[in-house]
């Protein structure tokens, strides 16, 4: 009797919660798993999470997405932006004792985009581009079937691209970028600003929520506010400016949107679709496809597993 083919575990870590999945080598997911964690308790938290995973069979290697950037060549996490407080430096190198597995860390863009371009829907394309719209915008390139991370390991980062020249500063020091004004927070504060200038938005259901989300536009629009939907269409237009620059740069066969912005669904896909029409190039956009990510919470880990099974074949 031959021994299985051993298993892979990706884990995608977000502020307080780290997400598992368990892919065996042919990609399939077995199982997903959720836990809280806390910056003192990290290294151990994940080191269980891999052992609880281990019970189906041997594991060969760990992919971990994080919501900062990682330096390829030294596999350290570096943060121009503001990493939850779990986040610590040479986790590459803890987790590595910690499990004594082979660990990659990747950007958890970079970790969705190859868990949609390999099982979700990114599938059937050989380039795909993918943003990631949450509380934070993200993006990453992949060219034939290889992400593309750049020189350093930052490429895709449509997040900041410049939308308006006078616009607000943003974390990376530039101003205007597509992150101050389309990202989940930046939803919020745009329509917090109208209702406080416009006196026919306090007919809309947000004005009596004091403390709404960007989720909470998102459904009242689909609840038919007429105030949510244009704050939708608006912010859809703002992503479809940026979705029109991907296009005219890469001429790339499909762009995959995920991220929970994106569970507006077609309210906000739509004007998306219109404004990157609007704006690109005709003959580079007739050739991109524009879809929604289909994996939700589960491509970044997914994609994890799935870039760690791919790095320990080459
Ligand atoms: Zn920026």
């Amino acid at each position: 009797m031959t021994t299985p083919p051993a298993n892979f575990i990706g884990i995608n870590i977000s502020g307080t919660q780290a997400r598992a999945a368990l892919v065996d080598h042919a990609g399939a997911l077995l199982e997903t798993n959720v836990a809280e964690v806390t910056p003192k308790q990290l290294i151990p938290q994940l080191a269980a999470m891999a052992e609880d995973l281990s019970r189906r069979g041997p594991v060969a290697a760990i992919g971990v997405a994080i919501p900062g950037l990682v330096n390829r060549q030294t596999d350290r996490v570096i943060a121009p932006r503001e990493l939850p407080p779990t986040m610590v430096e040479d986790l590459h190198g803890e987790l590595t004792r910690a499990t004594g597995l082979r660990v990659e860390l990747e950007n958890d863009a970079n970790a969705a985009a190859y868990g949609e371009y390999k099982a979700g829907a990114g599938l059937g394309a050989s380039n795909m581009f993918y943003m990631m719209i949450g509380n934070g915008i993200g993006g990453a390139i992949i060219l034939d079937g290889k992400l593309w991370t750049g020189a350093s390991g930052f490429a895709g980062e449509v997040g900041h691209i410049t939308i308006d020249t006078e616009g607000l500063e943003c974390v990376c020091g530039n101003t205007g970028c597509l992150e101050t004004v389309a990202s989940g927070p930046n939803i919020v504060r745009r329509a917090r600003e109208r209702l406080h200038r416009d006196n026919t938005s306090s007919l809309s259901r947000l004005a009596l929520n004091k403390s709404f989300t960007a989720d909470d536009v998102a459904h009242q629009a689909n609840e038919g506010d007429d105030f949510a939907l244009m704050m939708i269409e608006r912010t859809g237009k703002y992503i479809g400016t940026g979705v029109a620059t991907v296009i005219n740069l890469l001429n790339i066969e499909r762009i995959v949107l995920g991220g929970g912005v994106m569970d507006a669904g077609s309210l906000i896909l739509n004007p998306i679709i219109q404004e990157a029409k609007r704006r690109a190039f005709q003959p580079c956009f007739d050739a991109t496809e524009i879809v929604i990510a289909t994996l939700g919470l589960d491509g970044a880990p997914i994609g994890a597993a799935l870039l760690a099974r791919d790095a320990s074949a080459e």
